[in-house]
């Protein structure tokens, strides 16, 4: 047994080696007990489960979890979990774990025949989903409207369905079998076929070598229908099985619901089959996995330290949140000092990351893992590199200013999540109810976490911490797996296993010395600009905001919101963009939000800046569109005065950052030199320059285009497009109060330089290729797939609300028709779909309505005639049942929208900068579409006779 072993397995049991943390562990439960907080239960170490959740279990063994919750309000999110997987299966079944999931929207008891299944019925309700890993099965339904209690039973009986109503007749099962088929094939790229040929390796003598979810096609194509129903009958059993109820729901009826709905069920016989955990052996020398394709587009290396997992039963124990929060810890700060090495120009790799998680994705085994992406050519040096940063902190520890940092990221993390209890969303109280279900993982309320992690951060101190790393890594080989995939190039040197251990070897008996953290202790701005005015202020009815004019001219816009506690936007926009830009300037426009992101500000270099802003939650950016510039922010209620100052600097003080500018560089070198070799980018950017008529604007960049790069001259665009301030109106929406806001308005806003009266404008610049364009071309690929997009577009219609929705609902009817007739009559396709929408740029305008599909190629002249003759069927008919249907939805987005600062964020620009009011009259318009709108709507498009169609098949 190896050192790494001992972290969980002595800590959990509490016995020795983590001598300093149990001692203060002790000192903690006196602290605990002392403060009589509502942490205690009867047994001293147990983690308090959430009250709010009602949780049982029935006499069959069904588990349910029901809680009321009112983020969004009126919706609700229904889920049934299952803890069987793929490794439930047996050799006659590889891929049918998954190939069921599918099948349980392919008719069941209540739910059968055409246009009345599941996913018809939730086509107007809610959003449905699944997945299928290893060991678990999650069916998902989200945002149901609760205002209806017909909805409400609906759901839970397709629930009552899910888990033991599937009908899983033969005709269906045949028809699926081409649909996953193609999932498989969209999934096969070079990382999947490199793991899949290594799985015997990575796990040796375990049956995690014979699965991967998506299983072997010999058998979705071929497998008698009875084995899926074997499968079926054996696993999806109450006692495998939680129903989590999630929303605005009451509580009582939907328990006596459960209650009702399965009390016939019988519970399991003696004789049921056990759900069976499956182990992954240990390794007494290194594994090592090298393999190359030839899509794969960067080389990577990544090192594992396999050890034992924290087994269910004890995670509801205190010491797992501690372990838990000790490992977060020690990789937060192991990850920034890989970021700042990486800066080093010197420094072999790209980029650097360290986490413990699964092996995998096994439940039986954890590793901590260490990943390079390394420079070209430097796969050992990177890997000995990086191992060294490892080994650094493993030796000498973490120091205390960087354990301060990241002790108050964290803590301002969990005072964000504190403060936003009232706030939160469905979706996250249903996650932690079904792992609670799976994993045993805590289930505990905000507030007793929170009450509980103040006790434990300040009181564990960096020498704890400093002694997680030393039991993570181990230097004997023992348990180490080293993966290393790489891109397969003619002439190209491998790796071999060798070498990388000598890499590593070499690692360990370096002459390692402290790392020394570099701190620049200084405000952002040492002296403060002078202040200007609000000289005005009036208020928009329509749009419900304070517009405030300032002394230099600039506007800025207020709406105070509830919607979130802690959370505040900031958004400003200038007409301009990189459409005031020739093409000499092109590459610049093209890098230029990345390169000011890696820039620094106030005469801090980037990563001095993030050090300053460590535990402050803020961030700061700015990017160009073709015909707007923008600089966007958010900040909590406690860092607002901080973003004000990072606004000033933005507009004011970009500090050049040169040594990161080259390592972003690097990472554009890397990442565009083999770009083409996956087939998807070579479509997408063929695409992309088709659809905008060859127009250098939308020329692929390339690795060629980086010497045209310019940082100076980069800098000097980001100074032009910020030199007037007055030129710009700035946004605030969210969880401020005025009073508190205008000071820091007139203070950092009103004191920006400005130049009154002159505004920056767009140049009109779009280019649409007018008429017919079809490009059908040939690319070679390893697994052969078709890629379809084909757009009908009208400039001539103009930019309106009305149009906007009637593009929408014309993009969802196609969606469904191409999904019924491509994904699940014809088996085609996997992801097939269509959306619609209508936009401008500059003065000009664009409606569209755009179809995709990649499939198997056999298919593509079915998908290609099936796309363009539905899109001109829809010119003469529209299903009114269906149009009702995404009537609704719309309708229901909308609704929860309203009360999200980041849709009034987007209405509000719109508004203010474009003049389109997208919120007055939202709802009339959708409730007056009828099937004659939409079709007029589709003439209309089509009467331009533009098209623009691009397939890509693969070549011979
Ligand atoms: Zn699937």
């Amino acid at each position: 047994m190896s050192r790494i072993i001992k972290l969980s397995i002595n800590y959990t049991t509490k016995t020795v080696r983590f001598m300093k943390v149990k001692k203060i562990f002790a000192m903690l439960l006196l602290m605990i007990v002392a403060l009589g907080t509502n942490v205690m239960t009867a047994q001293q170490m147990e983690l308090p489960i959430d009250e709010a959740v009602r949780i049982g279990k029935l006499d069959c063994g069904l588990t349910y979890y029901i809680r009321q919750n009112n983020y969004p309000e009126q919706r609700a999110n229904f889920y049934i979990a299952q803890r069987v997987g793929a490794m439930q299966e047996e050799d006659n079944q590889n891929g049918l774990a998954h190939f069921l999931e599918h099948m349980a929207f392919n008719g069941s008891e209540h739910f059968n025949g055409e246009g009345h299944r599941i996913d018809d019925y939730l086509d107007s309700k809610g959003y449905n989903n699944a997945y299928t890993n290893f060991t678990e099965t999650v069916y998902i339904i989200e945002d149901v409207p609760t205002t209806s209690q017909g909805t409400i039973d609906s759901c839970m009986l397709i629930l009552k369905d899910w888990s033991h109503g599937l009908l899983l007749t033969d005709d269906e099962i045949d028809k699926e079998r081409g649909v996953i088929h193609e999932e498989w094939r969209l999934g096969r790229d070079a990382g999947e076929r490199m793991r899949n040929r290594q799985l015997e390796n990575l796990f040796p003598g375990s049956k995690y070598a014979k699965r991967d979810v998506i299983g072997s096609m010999d058998v979705v194509d071929n497998f008698p229908y009875q084995v899926l129903r074997d499968y079926y009958d054996k696993w999806y059993r109450p006692d495998n099985q939680a129903l989590v109820i999630v929303g605005d729901i009451d509580v009582d009826y939907i328990e006596a619901k459960i209650k009702e709905l399965f009390k016939d069920v019988p519970a399991p016989g003696p004789d049921a089959a056990v759900v069976e955990t499956y182990p992954v052996p240990d390794n007494d020398e290194p594994i090592v996995a090298i393999d190359k394709d030839i899509e794969q587009q960067i080389s990577y290396v990544g090192l594992m330290f396999k050890h034992d997992i924290i087994e269910k039963e004890q995670k509801n124990d205190i010491s797992y949140v501690v372990i838990n929060y000790m490992k977060n810890m020690m990789s937060t700060m192991l990850n920034q000092r890989f970021d700042e090495k990486a800066q080093d120009p010197d420094c072999p790799y790209i980029q650097a990351r360290a986490y413990d998680t699964s092996y995998l994705g096994a439940n039986t085994k954890d590793a901590f893992n260490l990943t390079v992406i390394p420079k070209e050519g430097m796969i050992e040096a990177a890997t000995q590199e990086g191992m060294i940063e490892a080994l650094r902190a493993a030796q000498y520890g973490f120091t205390a200013t960087e354990y301060a940092r990241a002790q108050e990221e964290y803590m301002s993390r969990l005072e964000r999540q504190y403060n936003e209890r009232d706030k939160v969303h469905n979706s996250s109280y249903t996650q932690q109810c079904y792992r609670h279900f799976l994993d045993n993982e805590p289930l505990m309320s905000i507030e007793d976490n929170y009450e509980l992690m103040k006790m434990i951060v300040p009181n564990i101190p960096v020498e704890a911490i400093n002694q997680v790393l030393p039991q993570l890594i181990s230097t004997d080989g023992k348990n180490l797996v080293v993966v290393n995939f790489n891109q397969e190039k003619e002439g190209a040197v491998y790796p071999t296993k060798e070498g990388l251990m000598a890499a590593i070897t070499a690692a360990e008996t370096a002459e390692i010395t402290p790392y020394v953290d570099n701190v620049k202790q200084e405000p952002l701005i040492a002296n403060l600009p002078k202040k200007g005015k609000i000289v005005k202020e009036s208020y928009n009815e329509t749009l419900g905001y304070k517009d405030l004019e300032l002394s230099n001219g600039v506007h800025v816009l207020l709406k105070p919101t509830d919607f979130k506690q802690d959370e505040i936007y900031m958004m400003a926009q200038q007409r301009g963009g990189s459409s005031l830009y020739g093409e000499k300037d092109w590459a610049n426009c093209e890098v230029f939000e990345g390169v000011i992101e890696y820039s620094g500000l106030g005469g801090f270099n980037n990563m001095e800046l993030k050090k300053a802003l460590a535990g402050k939650r803020v961030n700061i950016s700015q990017s160009m569109q073709t015909d707007m510039d923008y600089i966007t922010g958010s900040s909590n209620v406690k860092d607002l005065e901080t973003l004000f100052q990072l606004i000033y600097l933005q507009f004011t003080d970009v500090t050049k950052d040169e040594k990161n500018y080259n390592s972003l560089l690097n990472i554009l070198d890397i990442s565009l030199k083999n770009k083409d070799l996956d087939p998807d980018n070579v479509f997408n950017d063929t695409l992309n320059y088709i659809s905008n008529n060859y127009n250098w604007r939308s020329k692929p960049f390339t690795v060629e285009d980086i010497q045209n790069l310019n940082y100076d001259r980069i800098l000097e665009i980001g100074k032009e497009r910020t030199a007037n301030a007055a030129s710009y109106i700035f946004e605030f929406i969210g969880s401020f109060d005025e009073a508190t806001i205008r000071p820091l308005i007139e203070q950092y806003i009103a004191s920006l330089p400005a130049k009154k009266g002159k505004k920056s404008n767009w140049a009109n610049v779009s280019d649409y290729p007018k008429g017919q364009t079809i490009k059908h071309f040939t690319h070679k690929m390893e697994t052969p797939k078709t890629n379809i997009n084909i757009s009908w577009f009208n400039t001539d219609m103009p930019y309106t609300l009305e149009n906007s929705i009637k593009a929408n609902l014309l993009g969802r009817i196609l969606r469904k028709i191409f999904y019924d007739k491509i994904r699940e009559d014809a088996g085609a396709a996997y992801s097939v779909g269509a959306y619609g929408f209508s936009m401008m740029e500059g003065d000009e305008s664009y409606t569209a309505i755009t179809a995709y599909a990649p499939l198997k190629p056999e298919f593509t002249d079915l998908a290609v005639r099936v796309m363009n003759e539905e899109m001109l069927k829809a010119c003469e008919t529209i299903d009114a049942a269906k149009l009702e249907d995404f009537k609704t939805v719309m309708l229901k987005d909308h609704e929860t929208q309203l009360k999200e600062n980041s849709y009034w964020y987007s209405v509000i620009g719109a508004y203010a900068n474009r003049g389109q009011d997208n919120f007055t009259g939202y709802e009339d318009i959708v409730k007056a579409q009828t099937p004659e709108t939409i079709s007029a709507f589709a003439r209309e498009l089509m009467s331009a006779g533009n098209k623009v169609e691009v397939v890509m098949t693969p070549a011979e």
